[in-house]
């Protein structure tokens, strides 16, 4: 479905020529994707499936083309705002995977629907065509029907009848808790275990098993097919882990396998800006050969996987993610006391969350608080007095550190407040 490359500024997806389609910065597509809300696409995907087809007869319903087409475009409206993985293609293939989740749980276990009967119903659905992913020899549908007849055949394995959506909806509830559980450095119930141990207290309670990610291999390398070939065998699985880990000795096959791209056409064939990428880590890490100086290429089929190892990476990385207080979206914090965003305000792009955010949390504070207000209100008039010579600096030191003395008090006894303005007053 797509490849993706990580790199040290962040994700990039890949084409299958190795051509960039869209690059993430700091992990913001993810963390915008779990605050976003797609509930809808899940009613409206139904709705759409019972306009095109009548699944008990298996035979498609009679076209009211305007309506169908209407459903359909609502459902590609929501997606492309949620995240750059939700493209048209990703769409067809959710509605295929609920035709397929349909298809094996309407008609009785045994039976098998024909092919011309599932060809009729395809196209009803899917009345533009169906874009194919790969170059196939064989038509869509034809290539569809054969992954039908192979869940067909494993179908006393697939329990329980898939939700609409499944894989968005997957992704959504595992990367919201996964951030949450490990990840959120403000998550209360968390805060005083160690990262490990929050990815096993996540790995426990939520019954995700390392072996889960196994479909998300490296596939290969930098554009370079034949020399590196893993299989989710040829990768070691830690049970510390929620993630599949890989053996050190695959890590220095890697790192030497990118000393000889280097110098090879694959290399060439790629893009300016991730060559460049590629080349500030090298020179980065010339002399200590580590993990981090490979780009590993992944075989992306799904946005689960796609998110999943996002999460391994931030894990990895050991990154400390929190809410930004103003904006109350995730972001990366650099230091555990940062505690604003840096994205540009939506009414002013020179400023950010950063700039504007403690002042106003002053501000606020001050205006919740009436005895604070009254003070700050004294404190100017008194701190203008010394300009103007009616009082010392130090005449002015001992009232401030005064007023503070009362205003603790004030603030343990709010009765005190009017006593307070009255002293706040004086001269
Ligand atoms: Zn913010």
């Amino acid at each position: 479905m797509g490849h993706v490359l990580y790199t040290n500024h962040g994700l990039v997806l890949l084409d299958n020529d190795g051509s960039v389609l869209h690059r993430e910065q700091a992990y913001d597509d993810l963390f915008a994707f779990i605050d976003k809300d797609e509930s809808e696409l899940y009613i409206l995907l139904p709705e759409y499936f019972n306009q095109c087809i009548d699944i008990k007869k298996r035979a498609p319903k009679p076209r009211q083309k305007d309506a169908r087409t209407k459903l359909y475009l609502t459902m590609s409206n929501i997606m492309i705002g949620l995240h750059p993985f939700c493209t048209p293609y990703y769409q067809q293939q959710a509605i295929l995977a609920y035709y397929h989740d349909q298809l094996l749980h309407t008609i009785p276990n045994e039976e098998v629907c024909s092919e011309p009967c599932y060809h009729d119903m395809f196209h009803a659905l899917f009345p533009n065509g169906y874009d194919e992913d790969d170059d196939e020899s064989e038509s869509p549908h034809q290539v569809s029907y054969h992954q039908y007849l192979a869940l067909h055949r494993n179908r006393f394995k697939i329990a329980t009848q898939n939700k609409p959506f499944y894989d968005l909806y997957q992704a959504k509830q595992f990367t919201s808790s996964y951030l949450y559980w490990v990840l959120d450095i403000q998550a209360k119930p968390f805060k005083d275990n160690t990262l490990q141990q929050r990815s096993n207290i996540f790995q426990h309670c939520h019954h995700m098993k390392a072996n889960r990610i196994a479909s998300a291999s490296i596939d290969y390398y930098l554009g370079h097919e034949e020399q590196v070939q893993l299989s989710a065998d040829s990768i070691s699985i830690d049970n510390n882990s929620p993630f599949m880990t890989k053996a050190a000795d695959t890590q220095r096959y890697l790192a030497e396998a990118l000393q000889t791209v280097v110098s090879d056409s694959a290399y060439d064939a790629l893009s300016p800006d991730i060559k460049k990428d590629l080349l500030s880590t090298i020179r980065k890490s010339t002399g200590r050969p580590q993990a981090d100086i490979y780009f590993p290429v992944y075989r992306i089929d799904s946005l689960f996987d796609l998110l999943f190892i996002e999460c391994q990476r931030m894990t990895e990385t050991k990154l400390s993610i929190r809410r930004c207080l103003k904006c109350n979206r995730y972001f990366v914090a650099e230091k555990s006391n940062i505690k604003y965003c840096d994205r540009p305000l939506d009414d002013n792009p020179a400023e950010t969350c950063r700039t504007t955010g403690p002042k106003e949390s002053i501000i606020r504070k001050i205006r919740n608080n009436p005895a604070q207000y009254e003070y700050h209100k004294a404190y100017r008039t008194h701190y203008a007095r010394i300009r103007t010579g009616k009082v010392t600096q130090p005449e002015f030191t001992a009232w401030s550190k005064e007023a503070r003395r009362r205003l603790a008090l004030v603030n343990e006894n709010p009765l005190l407040l009017p006593e307070y303005k009255e002293w706040l007053k004086k001269p």
